[in-house]
């Protein structure tokens, strides 16, 4: 399909990851408790699509090997890049401008390194002005998917969020490709997930973060982000504390040792009781 064509079909093919970047930007004292933390109704709707599902255990262990190989591939991949890797060493020091001009320079590599069809990307604030992300997709007509990202909202955003959410973004569209492509366990998570995210209302922020698919690409993206600058940041933002890491590389919430170390409570329930730290930290004044 050509581009104007595809575009005009906007309308019919809008599911995004946008919720995600609007839950996460909130501003902190709108948080509530409801709105917050992982609900066992909504979720029980889809299990197969959420990362706090018991029986998706294994899922979870092949997805975060998955994303520890393809974090260090692709991070090799950018240190061969001499120029680019450098421009990201000093990415606090540039102009927001400079910052932006990298971003499709990284999108290549990661396509090339992720080992897919290659989505369009599109940075300009006119295709969806009211949004600062998207990632485009129809799970009716699988397709490679499109990657919006919007400057004029990235902006005013944490300084490494454009480079988070431009990872992040095209993560998904690795992860749609694969999930309407094949049938081997990772594939068949993230298909429940993106059929979730497309079908299902009411998520709180736990909820719609742990969705298997924005679960990883959280993960991933925070993953080459402390890879490139040593663990070194914080960016409370991205994801839920499943999705963090501290700053010795290790995941804030491990939902494989938490399931793992949990007595009789149900993985969610222990999920809501680590991420207690988090909806505080959003919360503080
Ligand atoms: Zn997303």
């Amino acid at each position: 399909m050509n581009k104007h064509a595809f575009l005009n079909k906007k309308v019919t093919l809008v599911k995004s990851c946008l919720v995600a970047a609007l839950i996460s930007y909130l501003p902190l004292s709108q948080a509530n408790p409801d709105k917050f933390y992982a609900t066992p109704d909504l979720q029980a709707k889809s299990p197969a699509a959420f990362a706090l599902t018991e029986s998706n255990q294994l899922w979870l262990k092949d997805a975060h090997h998955q994303r520890e190989q393809d974090a260090q591939r692709f991070f090799n991949a950018l240190k061969n890049e001499e120029k680019l890797f450098n421009s990201l060493q000093k990415w606090q020091s540039l102009s927001f401008e400079q910052r932006m001009a990298l971003l499709p320079l990284v999108f290549k590599v990661e396509c090339q390194i992720l080992d897919m069809v290659c989505p369009e990307l599109v940075i300009n604030n006119s295709l969806y002005p009211t949004r600062a992300v998207n990632f485009v997709f129809d799970v009716r007509f699988p397709g490679s998917g499109l990657v919006f990202l919007n400057p004029d909202k990235l902006k005013d955003m944490a300084v490494y969020a454009p480079l988070a959410f431009l990872i992040h973004e095209t993560r998904h569209a690795y992860q749609f490709q694969l999930g309407f492509s094949q049938q081997s366990l990772l594939a068949k998570g993230y298909k429940a997930a993106f059929t979730a995210q497309a079908g299902l209302s009411g998520y709180s922020f736990s909820d719609f973060l742990t969705l298997l698919n924005e679960y990883e690409a959280f993960q991933f993206a925070n993953h080459v982000i402390g890879l490139l600058i040593d663990w070194r940041i914080d960016m409370p933002n991205m994801g839920t504390f499943a999705s963090q890491f501290d700053d010795k590389g290790q995941l804030k919430i491990n939902l494989v040792d938490l399931a793992e170390a949990n007595g009789n409570k149900s993985l969610l329930d222990a999920y809501n009781q680590q991420a207690k730290a988090h909806y505080y930290l959003r919360n503080a004044k």
